[in-house]
């Protein structure tokens, strides 16, 4: 059965295009304009997780978290027009789950929906990661579509980088010697080329950008391996 994602957002186009995304990637999504009926929806539809506008008509969205947190404990992720730590602080201390700003990518979005999911299934006891994708940190990788996405950008990237990025990310803390890597992308046959491995990851960590760097990390003498960004 589809599971229901809750939509409290008064910006009627933007509620619209995240309940596109979320449907395409087979969630159920219920739109509530204002936090009254927001709050309404939560008790009729008791959805798996719930997008919460801030600024909302009627009841504003941290009243509408605090009033959910006394009887449940759905994932809530607040959405803000405002960018500020001060926002994050009040969020997190309502009891939401995560938190992004205006403007943002409805990919991450849907990304960081399954990343919550999974966390609440995970400490419920129930659901594991779904096949082809991985979430470390701000970095969402499929490899059904060989997206890239970091801190919700598309990461334009080959089909070898990816495959190498995918290769350590499936494995994380794990450290691989380059000819691990070449064999394990470009397969058995052939000779090991340990120069291109060293060119690609190159390249990758330059097309993650500086700050993204330390996903893929190098161990003197060893190789490399990959490590999820914090914070
Ligand atoms: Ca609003």
């Amino acid at each position: 059965m589809a599971q229901t994602i809750l939509i409290i957002e008064d910006e009627i186009e933007l509620a619209k295009i995240l309940a596109a995304y979320l449907e395409v990637e087979g969630f159920k999504a219920v739109t509530a304009a204002d936090g009254e009926d927001g709050l309404r929806q939560f008790t009729d539809c008791a959805p798996s997780l719930v997008l919460l506008d801030i600024m909302l008509p009627k009841i504003d969205g941290i009243s509408v978290c605090k009033e959910l947190r006394m009887t449940s404990d759905v994932p809530v992720i607040m959405i803000s027009a405002k960018s500020g730590e001060m926002d994050k602080v009040v969020a997190l201390g309502i009891g939401a789950d995560d938190y992004v700003t205006k403007p943002f990518s409805p990919l991450e979005l849907v990304a960081r929906v399954k990343a919550q999911l999974r966390r609440y299934e995970k400490s419920s006891g129930a659901g594991e990661a779904a096949a082809g994708e991985i979430i470390a940190g701000a970095l969402y990788l499929n490899h059904n579509t060989y997206t890239a996405i970091s801190s919700g950008n598309t990461i334009e990237l080959t089909t070898k980088e990816f495959e190498i990025l995918w290769f350590l990310a499936s494995s994380p803390g794990q450290v691989f010697s380059k000819e691990q890597i070449y064999q394990g992308v470009w397969g058995y046959e052939g000779i090991v080329d340990e120069n291109s491995v060293i060119v690609y990851i190159n390249r990758i960590r330059e097309k993650l950008g500086r700050s993204e760097a330390t996903y893929i990390k190098t161990v003197w003498g060893a190789g490399y391996k990959f490590s999820e960004v914090s914070g």
